[in-house]
This record gives structure tokens, sequence and C-alpha cells, in this order.
């Protein structure tokens, strides 16, 4: 068994502790000019490098040529203290969570005045300090109130405000944080790099997150992860399972279905995560994550987006792009809110599925409420109706009758029974009728929904693959769809998708484009269907392609135009060669 990757590379040196530069600079510097202090109090998180650095401090000051932050490494105090190396009698290490520490402290300030054996300095590091009991406590207090010059103490915890204050106010305070994602990132690449590990993209931002920005853990699971590799080395697949995390498939599939307003396919997420066995408040968590994700990719460009959300993958970046265009920004708000609002009443709630499942209710209603945030969804669909509609017509009915226009979903008959802010919602009997009633009407609502065989999430997570396929194949094709369109449905005899207008509509049909994507179909998920195209004005408009097709024409001229607009832009000369 080899050496577990902690210790492998547990830093020795105050330069090789990664992500805590705001402290190990300062004791650096007191290191170099000799101004150091008696009593030291490193707190922080657990697995954060408390004490490893204490450990480097007593090295730092016991090394022959020290106190210096740069050890020598040849003393006899350097090698004894060198990670995993010997240990050496002067520096006594005590754990306060063992035993209360009481015989050890006596022990210990009887014990403090007799000079160190062979180093220049005796020190006492005292690992989760905060559990030193009262006697305990008061023993020592003797000898940090008045120390031998010989004596340091460097007292480690996860909570110092519970060390007694009697202590904590003798002690100079560093305290440690969580080490940012991008810092351990690059660490974990340099390990797996020195380690010869191949490991495929994505893997390593997963086990930074599954870590919550603690080194150890980080490089326990790394290790874990490099110990059960393939011949091919790790891939993204095994780490996902491996890590117990929300599959990234579900969440896919969930944000996949809210964009689609598909209720049906949410509901059956829900059931996915709970029978997998994921806890549907992780669950929840991941899905507002993903939600402040998907926020941050609509409100940036391409460039800023990568750099800050650099942990992701090329490729899920580009599906959260798409996602994101397709859901829209005010109800991506909204529905960072509901899942926000929903995941605090999860704190103790003894139904969090319920909960959960409420949460996909609310997010599929945007006329269910009257905030800032509702309206400005129910804008965004009316917009998008209005994008289907002869412009004059659809001016008009916005005014007279928004509410009515903006939900086919019958917003008005679940009002009164939807909890909108209730903390004790779990304890409302409607809840799961509700829930059913909005399946059913979104299950009416969708066009085509049977789907046998493989289904319609999976159908729509592969849809990035597929429209990639169609790329190569004809770009004529690709620019129809991509962000215009979506599956709506599958059945045995056909695909059924949907495209923003009937303008693009008649180009894909004009341009034989069915046979294109019917084969790119076939190639990248194996099913042969017969495609069916019907207009969907919930897709978008705020989207390139979609919004070129919104040329303010008379309406019977509109959609003809904008076919060709949309077409003569996109591929210039290519429509000619490529024909119609
Ligand atoms: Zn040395």
């Amino acid at each position: 068994m080899s050496l577990a990757l902690y210790r492998k590379y547990r830093p020795s040196i105050f330069a090789d502790v990664i992500g805590q530069e705001h402290v190990t600079t300062p004791l650096s510097n007191a290191l170099s000019s000799g101004s150091t202090h008696h009593a030291y109090l490193f707190s922080g998180p657990r697995g954060c490098g408390k004490t490893s650095s204490a450990r480097i401090m007593a090295r730092s000051l016991n090394c022959e040529k020290g106190p210096t932050p740069n050890p020598c490494g040849d003393c006899q105090s350097c090698k004894d203290l060198v990670a995993n190396g010997p240990g050496s009698l002067d520096v006594i290490e005590l754990d306060a969570a063992t035993h209360g520490l009481v015989d050890d402290a006596r022990d210990l300030r009887d014990k403090a005045f007799f000079a160190p054996v062979q180093s220049k300095y005796k020190i006492y590091i005292i690992d989760e300090a905060h559990q030193l009991g009262p006697g305990a406590a008061n023993a020592l207090l003797k000898v940090v109130e008045e120390p031998p010059p010989h004596v340091i103490f460097i007292f480690a915890t996860t909570e110092p405000e519970k060390l007694i204050s009697t202590i904590r106010s003798r002690t100079h305070h560093y305290p440690f944080r969580l080490v940012p994602p991008g810092i351990l990132t690059t660490h974990l690449e340099k390990i797996c790099a020195f380690e010869g590990a191949e490991v495929a993209k994505g893997v390593v931002p997963l086990v930074v997150r599954a870590s919550g920005g603690s080194v150890r853990d980080a490089l326990s699971i790394l290790g874990q992860l490099l110990a059960g590799a393939g011949p091919d080395g790790v891939s993204y697949e095994i780490a996902l399972q491996l890590l117990g995390f929300t599959d990234g498939a579900l969440l896919d599939d969930a944000i996949d279905a809210i964009a689609a307003r598909d209720g049906a396919t949410l509901f059956k997420t829900v059931d996915r995560v709970i029978e997998s066995g994921h806890d549907p408040r992780r669950f929840t968590s991941d899905l507002l994550e993903r939600l402040r994700d998907l926020m941050i990719v609509d409100a940036l460009t391409e460039t800023n987006a990568n750099s800050i959300l650099r942990d992701l993958p090329d490729d899920q970046l580009e599906r959260m792009r798409n996602q994101s265009q397709r859901i829209g920004s005010a109800n991506l708000s909204r529905a960072a809110d509901i899942a926000a609002e929903g995941l605090t009443q999860m704190r103790g709630a003894t139904a969090p599925r319920l909960i959960l499942e409420l949460i996909c209710g609310r997010i599929l209603l945007p006329g269910g409420d009257t905030s800032e945030s509702g309206l400005l969804s129910r804008i965004e669909r009316l917009e998008r109706a209005e994008n289907l509609a002869p412009m004059s017509n659809a001016q008009t009915s916005v005014k007279q009758s928004p509410v009515k226009q903006s939900s086919s979903v019958g917003v008005d008959d679940f009002k009164e029974v939807l909890p909108k802010s209730s903390s004790q919602s779990e304890k409302i009997a409607p809840v799961e009728t509700v829930v059913e009633q909005v399946v059913k009407a979104e299950v009416k609502k969708a066009p085509v929904k049977a789907s046998i065989g493989m289904d319609i999430a999976g159908l729509r997570r592969v849809w990035p693959d597929v429209i990639e396929d169609v790329k190569k194949r004809r770009r004529l094709t690709w620019s129809l769809l991509s962000a215009s369109a979506q599956v709506l449905g599958l059945d045995d005899s056909a695909i059924t998708i949907g495209i923003v207008n009937a303008g693009a509509r008649d180009s894909f049909i004009r341009s034989e484009s069915d046979v294109i994507l019917r084969q790119a179909f076939v190639d990248v998920v194996g099913i042969d269907r017969k495609i069916e195209v019907v207009v969907d004005a919930s897709i978008n408009p705020n989207t390139p392609q979609a919004r070129e097709t919104r040329v303010d024409e008379s309406p019977s001229d509109v959609e003809q135009l904008s076919g060709h607009a949309l077409l003569a832009k996109e591929l210039g000369a290519q429509i000619i060669t490529e024909g119609k």
C-alpha cells in the first residue's frame, strides 16, 4: 500500500502550503525578522493546513540556522521534523480531543521549565485546542501566562471562540481558510501529473467540489479515485458515481425539462433522483448552484463566463449556454429564488421530496405570483407568444388580458392552494394534488408525449451532440436548429422538434433539413424516426437566430421574410449552392 496522497504531499516549508498566503507570509516575515511570539493560535476549517503549518513553524523555529522561513533541511532538527519524519523530542504534539488533557497539562506544566533536549525551543502543538477541559486549560494557563523563554505554544482549533479567552488573548491569532477552487484545482492537477495519472477532463473539478475546499479531503478523494483507476485512467463517469454526486445527467435533465416547460419529464426526473438514492436536499442545492451558474452564463460574454466558471469542462459550458438561452434571464432568476426558498424550507423538514416537487411545480408556474420576478417572467413568455402571433393582434391582446395570455397551465386554479412561502409546506395536504395537477396540465400541453425505449429526457440530453453532428453535415440545417429549436416529443413513429417560428420552420422543411436531422439522430443516438416539425413559441426569442426573425413588416410577410433573412444572414452565398 503506497503512502496516502495527503501524507505524501504534506508540505515541509511554508512556501509549499497552498491557499494560505495571508497566514504564511506574515509568519515567514516574523521568522525572518526574529520577531516571533511565545503562543500562536491557528484556527480554521478542518483539512486546510493548520497542523501541517504548526509543524512547519516548529521546524522553522528549531532549524540550526533558524529561526528562518527556509529551514536548511540538513541539520538534525530539520531532518527530524521533515514531513513524515521521525519527529523531535522537543516538539510535543498533544491532541485535546482524545483525552481531556488534564494529566498531560499538569505534566506539561511541570516539564515545561526543563530546557529543550537538543534544540533551541521546546514547542508544544496542541491540536483541537477548543476541547481542552477547564482543568487542563487552567493548568496550561499558568505556563502560557509566564512561559520560560525556551517554550512556544501553538494551539490549533476549528472553533477558536471556544478556547478559553484567558489563553486566547495571549496568542497571536492566524485564521486559516478553505482553499479557493482555482488554487486547489491547480494543486491537484500538479499532483496528478506528478503521479503520472490519466484523469479525464472534469474529474478534478468534481474532486474539488466534493472536498469543499479542504486539501486533506481533496487528496483523500483523489487518492481513492487513482487507486481505482482502470487502464485508461479515471473517467468522468466513474468519478461521478464514486463521489455520490448528484448525477450531472439528472441535473441536465431537470434543467432541460424546465427549459421546455415539460412538467412530466421534470417530475419523472425527481423520481429518478429519489430512486437512485440521491438526497433531495443535495439535489436541490445542486439545482440552485446550476441555476446560479446559468445566470452567470446568461449575463456574461463567452470569455468572461469561461474565466468565472473555469472549473467546468467546455462541453458542459456550451450545454449551459444553450440552456440559459432557452430559459431566459427572468425565468432563471425566479427559478433560483424558488429553489433557494425551498432549500430553506427543507431544513429539518420530514418530507424533503415533497418540497422538491413543490419547488418544481412553482418553477413551472410563472404566472403564479405577483412579485417582480414573477411579472418579469410573465413578460418574457408574453414576448415569446408575441413572436408567434401576428404583431398587431399580439400587442392588443397583451394589453387586454396579460394573465390569460401568459399561462397555459391554468395558474388561477392553483393560486389559492399553492402556498407561497409557507415554512410548513410539507404539512399542507393539497400539495401533492397541486403537483399532480401541474403534471397533468403539462402533459396535456405537450404535443407528443408517448416515449418508448429512449425517453425524451435522454433525447434532450444528447440534443447538443445531435446538433454538432448536424453542423458537420450541413451548416444551413444547423443554423436553423441551434438555439432556436428543441426536442418536444418522441414516439414510435416520429421525433417532434419545436422551432421558434413559422418562417424558420418553413425554411427547415423546404431545405429538406429533416433528412439531415434524421440521419444525425441515427448516427448519434441510433434512433431512426421521421422528423416532425412544429412551431414552438416558448423558445427564448432573445437568441441571435431568433432575434433575426423579428422583422417589423406586415404580419403576412414576416414569416416568409424572416426565413430568408435568417438564411441570407447566416449563410451568405452558401444558400445558393445548397439549394432549397
Ligand atoms: Zn535546519
